[in-house]
């Protein structure tokens, strides 16, 4: 959507008369902050970043400046399409160049608030979007903020200050879209993942990749799924190509919970098309199902370890998984994983609301 276009989301934040309703527009901005959307998030912050671009030099830039600088980490963690991004970040370079050339009295921004509190606080930042609006309720209210009632109000307002909240807003988009669109760089695990035969180490990717359980992602960042991906697709050997296979099942099954760089799930998602979909729609023998049932999460690597050929590591893996190994190499059980790696990402990436 074109953040400049009004929708019927976006008019909740305007006023009848055309002007920013910033009770609306923070409670919005708070809730993103929060971690629990009242709203959606691309909208709410491209439209924000539309507004603040042609608003820039009036009343509206400061509640627009701080909301968006408030939520500012939203779009590097969440936002999937990166035209959203690109659109953000349009609108706010365009506001910071108003703003830089506005005039700032104050030298060395000496005057400007301090934000070290605020960003620990970033949900008081934006309960303090309506009093930036609104003098009189800043008179009454500003004495309850804990951590920004020091400031004066006529900083927060400076352009000065605004052009620097904006900086830091586009410092992090600009962060955002390398993560949509520029995978991890993987070549330096070739002397980690690659034997001197030119085989790849199954065991000890299987352990660098973790179980993916409790609360330390052990590949937050996909570099090693995409490593794994990008293998299938230059063409593994093929006793390698199922274990690769389940380990980037594996991968692109914890991007969510691991909140995996979307780039780096693309890359997944193109191993996961190289696997043969034809089984899908012919019978095989085992109408019971696959074993995916009676192998448990926390046993989907020791799945793959039992599965690759015989290597080096045959002393030091002690743990066994009872699969039907049979049944574990039928085509279609590789086709169904593929498939329900492919459904899960791409909810995650929200492909289907592009
Ligand atoms: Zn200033
Ligand atoms: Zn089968």
């Amino acid at each position: 959507m074109d953040p400049a276009t009004p929708s019927a989301e976006t008019n909740a934040y305007l006023r009848n008369d055309g002007t920013l309703d910033a009770d609306t527009f923070a409670e919005d901005i708070a809730s993103v902050v929060c971690g629990y959307p009242d709203c959606d998030p691309d909208v709410l912050l491209g439209w924000a970043a539309g507004r603040l671009a042609e608003q820039a030099t009036g009343d509206e830039a400061a509640p627009l400046a701080v909301g968006l600088y408030a939520a500012r980490t939203y779009p590097y963690w969440y936002v999937r399409h990166p035209a959203v991004v690109r659109r953000m970040i349009d609108a706010v370079r365009t506001a910071s160049a108003a703003l830089d050339a506005a005039d700032c009295p104050h030298l060395e921004g000496d005057g400007h608030p301090g934000l070290d509190a605020a960003d620990t606080y970033t949900e008081e930042l934006a309960d303090l979007i309506p009093l930036l609006s609104d003098e009189q309720r800043w008179d009454e209210e500003i004495e309850d903020m804990e951590t920004l009632n020091a400031e004066p109000r006529d900083g927060w307002l400076c352009p000065g200050f605004l052009a620097g909240l904006s900086r830091e807003v586009l410092d992090d988009l600009e962060r955002a879209i390398q993560r949509i669109t520029e995978p991890p760089d993987t070549d330096h695990l070739d002397a980690r993942y690659l034997s001197e035969d030119g085989r790849a180490d199954i065991v000890r990717i299987t352990r660098d990749l973790g179980d993916g359980r409790w609360r330390d992602p052990k590949d937050p960042t996909g570099t090693v799924g995409v490593w794994a991906a990008r293998r299938l697709i230059a063409g593994a050997r093929p006793e390698e190509r199922l274990p690769l296979l389940l380990l980037v099942c594996a991968a692109a099954r914890r991007c969510a919970w691991e909140q995996v760089a979307p780039a780096a799930v693309h890359v997944y998602r193109e191993a996961l098309a190289t696997v043969d979909a034809a089984p899908l729609a012919a019978p095989c023998p085992h109408d019971d199902g696959h074993p995916t049932a009676a192998v448990p999460d926390r046993s989907r690597m020791a799945l793959v370890r039992a599965l690759r050929a015989p290597d080096a590591h045959a002393d030091e893996v002690d743990d066994t998984v009872e699969v039907d190994q049979e049944a574990v190499r039928c085509p279609k059980y590789a086709a169904e994983q593929a498939r329900d790696a492919l459904d899960y990402s791409r909810r995650y990436l929200r492909l289907d609301e592009e």
